[in-house]
């Protein structure tokens, strides 16, 4: 439970810690193994995932334009609503797979993928 005492939220991390679906398994996986994929589709910029998260990983910041003009019409207007915020993830790569964003988003918009091989 230690994780879940460094996030910004701690009382929201420990939440996040006790849920029964948080895929501990990955839990301390070295730093780089997994990265938290954000579906920018479903993601509200509500930034649970900033609050929790021990490792600093994600900011709440503007979609990047390619990616917003490629999104289709629906998902264009509902980022659009938000202020085209979405999270993002600037320091993915301190990631120790913890899993406490993936239960504390509120969107079941992010999960956890093995990093490509370098
Ligand atoms: S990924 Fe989830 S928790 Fe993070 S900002 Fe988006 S909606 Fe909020
Ligand atoms: S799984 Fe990774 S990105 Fe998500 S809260 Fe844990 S360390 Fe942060």
């Amino acid at each position: 439970m230690a994780d879940a005492q460094k996030g910004k939220n701690p009382e929201k991390a420990k939440r996040a810690a006790a849920h029964p679906e948080r895929p501990g398994e990955l839990c301390k996986a070295p730093a780089g193994k997994f990265l938290p994929v954000v579906d920018v589709r479903r993601c509200e910029g509500k930034a649970d995932c900033v609050e929790v998260c021990p490792y600093d990983v994600f900011e709440v910041g503007a979609i990047d334009d390619a990616e917003y003009r490629a999104l289709p019409a629906l998902n264009r207007l509902k980022l659009w609503v938000h202020g085209k915020k979405t999270a993002l993830t600037p320091r993915a790569s301190a990631c120790q797979a913890c899993g406490l964003c993936v239960v504390a988003c509120p969107e079941q918009a992010i999960v956890l993928a093995p990093a490509p091989l370098e």
